[in-house]
This record gives C-alpha cells, sequence and structure tokens, in this order.
C-alpha cells in the first residue's frame, strides 16, 4: 500500500474510510457536573485506553483516536509513510497483534497479551529459537524495581526487544527459548486527532498532547484525559479565541503537523502541551521559550493566587512537543502544563505509571486550572478610562462603600481604582493584577462594574489579543 510521499493533501482522509465530518453523537458535558465526578469521569477514559498497545503509528493510535470520538468531534487526519517533514520522515506503520518468549514446554514465560509494554515497542518482526545468553542481548528489566516492566520503544532503528520485571529474568533457567514477535512494519500512514473550535477572532490557543505511549497512565492519557475534557468543556462555552486541539504521536506528531501547517501556525497566539497531569503531586508550569509570554505570565498567576504549591521552571529543549513549537523557526508561545514531571517520579516510563498511579483530585485540578488560564487569556483585554482626568466619583454611581460592604459581588474597592488608573489603553487587565499583586477575577469583575457605568470603553483591538511575534 505504498502511497506517493509527497501526496500529502489527497492522502487526508478518515482512517474509517468515510468522512471527517463530525457526528452528532458526541457527549454533552452534563450540567452542574462537581470536579470530583470530572476527575472520575477522566480515570474512567484514562481506564479505558489503558490496555490499548499504541505506538507513533498503527491501529492502536487510531482506536484511541475513536474512542476519543465518542466525547469530543475529533478530526482524524492520515499522512502517508514517506512524506519529507522538515528534516524528517513519517515512519511505516506498525501493528501488532502477538509476542511471546517461550521456554522449551511451551508455556510463555514472557506474554505480550498480559502487557503491551512486554515488546519493545515499534519492534520488527522475529519468530526464531534462541539461547538464553542471545535472548539476554534483548532483555530490558528495571533492576531498582525488580516487580516493574520498563517501557522501551526502537523507532527510527529496527531492531526487536522484551521488557519483563527483573523477578522474571531471574528466574528464566538456561535452556532454549523460543521468541516470537507478530508484528508488521509497513508503509500505511501516520493518523493524529485534531479539533478546531472557532471563536470570534481567528488567533488560536493550542492544546496540544502526545498520544503514542501504550499502557502509561500518567505520561501520556492523562494529557489525553486532560485535553479531551477541556475541549468538551469549551465546546459549550462563548470563546473569544479559536481553540485548537491536537491529539499526536510525540516528536513527529508535531514535527508533521508543523510541516503541514506551516503559514497557519503562525495563528497561535497562546498554546499549552499537557503531559504527566494526572498525578497527586503539585503542578508544574514550564514557560514557553519566550519565557514571558502572556500564556507563561497567565499560568503563573493562576498557580500563584491557587494558594497551593506549585513549581515553574524555565524552557529546556528537552521534554515534550514544547521542543517542536519552540523550535527557533516557530517560537510559538507554548508552555507546557504538568504535575510531576517526565522523570521525577521512579513510575516514569515503568508499568507503574499505571492507573493506581492516577488521582482523579489531580485530574480535576488540572483541568481546574488549565480552564482557569484559558478564561483569563479569554478576559484579558484593555480598556481606556473614560474619565481620565482625577478619579471619578464613584459614590455617586454606587460603586463605592456600598458595594465595598457587599459580600455577594464582592467588587474590591481597590480593583476599581487599579483599573481606573492603569486603564490607558496600553496595560492589560492582567498587567493591572500584576502590578496591584490581586487576584485576576477580581480585576476582571471591576473592569466590567466599570464598563457597565460607562466609566471604561473598549479598546478598538482589546490591544495584545496576539502574542504573535515576526519570525
Ligand atoms: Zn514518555
Amino acid at each position: 500500500m505504498r502511497i506517493d510521499a509527497g501526496d500529502v493533501a489527497s492522502a487526508e482522509h478518515d482512517s474509517d474510510g468515510g468522512s471527517i465530518v463530525a457526528d452528532t453523537k458526541h457527549r454533552i458535558p452534563r450540567e452542574g457536573t462537581q470536579p470530583a465526578d470530572l476527575g472520575q469521569e477522566m480515570l474512567a477514559l484514562i481506564a479505558r485506553l489503558y490496555p490499548i498497545c499504541r505506538s507513533i503509528t498503527g491501529e492502536g493510535f487510531r482506536q484511541t483516536l475513536r474512542i476519543l470520538r465518542e466525547h469530543i468531534p475529533l478530526e482524524i487526519r492520515e499522512v502517508p509513510s514517506g512524506t519529507d517533514v522538515f528534516d524528517w520522515t513519517v515512519p511505516r506503520e506498525w501493528n501488532i497483534r502477538d509476542a511471546y518468549i517461550k521456554n522449551m514446554r511451551g508455556e510463555r514465560v514472557v506474554d505480550f497479551q498480559r502487557s503491551n509494554l512486554h515488546v519493545v515497542n515499534y519492534s520488527v518482526p522475529i519468530h526464531a529459537t534462541v539461547s538464553l545468553a542471545e535472548l539476554k542481548e534483548h532483555l530490558f528489566t528495571v533492576p531498582d524495581h525488580p516487580d516493574w516492566v520498563p517501557y522501551r520503544t526502537t523507532y527510527y532503528q529496527d531492531g526487536w526487544g522484551f521488557c519483563l520485571s527483573q523477578n522474571q529474568l531471574d528466574a528464566l533457567q538456561d535452556d532454549e527459548y523460543e521468541v516470537c514477535i507478530d508484528s508488521s512494519l509497513e508503509a500505511g500512514y501516520l493518523a493524529y486527532g485534531e479539533l478546531c473550535l472557532p471563536g470570534e477572532t481567528t488567533d488560536e490557543i493550542l492544546i496540544s498532547c502526545h498520544a503514542c505511549h501504550p499502557s502509561l497512565c500518567n505520561d501520556n492519557l492523562s494529557g489525553v484525559a486532560l485535553a479531551t475534557f477541556l475541549a468538551q468543556t469549551l465546546r459549550t462555552r462563548h470563546r473569544r479565541y479559536t481553540y485548537r486541539f491536537l491529539f499526536i504521536p510525540g516528536t513527529i506528531g508535531a514535527i508533521t503537523w508543523l510541516c503541514l501547517n506551516e503559514g497557519s501556525a503562525r495563528r497561535i497566539a497562546h498554546g499549552l502541551v499537557l503531559a504527566c497531569a494526572g498525578d497527586a503531586g503539585h503542578p508544574t508550569y514550564k514557560r514557553s521559550r519566550r519565557g514571558s509570554a502572556e500564556i507563561d505570565r497567565a499560568m503563573a498567576h493562576v498557580l500563584q493566587h491557587s494558594g497551593r504549591p506549585y513549581e515553574m521552571i524555565d524552557f529546556s529543549p528537552y521534554g515534550y512537543d514544547e521542543r517542536q513549537y519552540c523550535s527557533p523557526g516557530f517560537n510559538l508561545p507554548v508552555g507546557c502544563f504538568m504535575r510531576t514531571p517526565h522523570g521525577q517520579y521512579p513510575e516514569y516510563h515503568t508499568s507503574a505509571d499505571n492507573v493506581n498511579l492516577m488521582s482523579s483530585t489531580g485530574l480535576a485540578d488540572s483541568h481546574a486550572l488549565c480552564l482557569a488560564t484559558l478564561t483569563l487569556l479569554e478576559q484579558n483585554r484593555a480598556y481606556v478610562n473614560r474619565h481620565a482626568n482625577c478619579e471619578p466619583q464613584l459614590g455617586k454611581r454606587g460603586l463605592y462603600r456600598q458595594i465595598g460592604g457587599q459580600t455577594d459581588t464582592s467588587v474590591d474597592e481597590r480593583a476599581l481604582l487599579w483599573v481606573l488608573n492603569l486603564s490607558d489603553g496600553a496595560h492589560t487587565l492582567l498587567d493591572i493584577a500584576e502590578r496591584a499583586s490581586l487576584p485576576f477575577a477580581g480585576i476582571h469583575r471591576a473592569a466590567q462594574a466599570l464598563l457597565e457605568h460607562g466609566l471604561l470603553a473598549e479598546t478598538r483591538s482589546g490591544a495584545q489579543t496576539t502574542g504573535v511575534e515576526a519570525v
């Protein structure tokens, strides 16, 4: 099934062979869903996706996207193997049916059917009888955690191998073993999922997650679930920005998307990569390469005012797909939201990164923090004070004292004065919130009250609605 590698556009098709028009059966979030319920729903999605053997290409990835389409109207795109994408080439499609190591009594001592982590992901097919010494050259364990099975891949380099626990390895007798990996590596497609939610402006907010890991939860099903439920929430909301959700294979997926969308990628005004977002640890935000983009400041503000521990880390050119979005040619304002970062928890890239590591509270909190940040971006505008010559008299408008004593609206007088003072068309509400050391929500409420009383005017452009820089 070799397709002309250069013909990307004509090869975009739905994995089911049909049109990519969204069906109408997608679930609409229930009104009044409580955060605890939301965490449980995210956990249920993770548990459902967990057994699937995903890779950077192949049926497991498509199956995952089809399940996500039960929640959100994802379009499934396919790019043929062999397509050149910048300095990379879309790889062959990997599919696997079975794999095992059998002893001479015919018993499966390592069995893919028990866990897909047992096969080195992307292994070439093999069926042979080998000695234990020979076999050991293809075996991987986690010696420090003798019950755990590691996750290994052999992308971009043909090879084969098995992952097993140290205890399983130690139990292997010096004998001959039948090894079988019933996989195929053939010309096919790289599949990814894309959802665009149009807003008032064509400036975009990108939400990207990798969805290529097999049975691993925090890395990466937590990010997949978080992106799915954020999309579900945002679908029902009024949107100033256009939102683009990407569910892609790590690295090659981001490179492929950026290559196919090089021009329109410049519309990305803010972006978040989501990964490791479902454990019980505190939230971590990795800044974009720019370091002080609006998304960086918005996330910092939300975390700072959450009243709970969090960590901010600077950009580095390793990690997840922020590496590609923040490569110098694009330099997009895309940060990465995590809880405990990759490599900083012992279960990372092992069989212990399973559903038991997931926290429904952590998942719901990640959703709340990301949504608060996106809401901030939606509401972050600059206004002009229409009574700039000295303070307007707030008392006669019912905005002073009376309001100060009310607990229901809680429009803070300090917030009113800060908004009036700094609304010169150049300062956004986030600028004001930062300068006043007040939560953005209070500053926004004050601005709304002042707008209602005719004391503020919207600027024509909304000012700083885009973080796009010329590159
Ligand atoms: Zn990973």
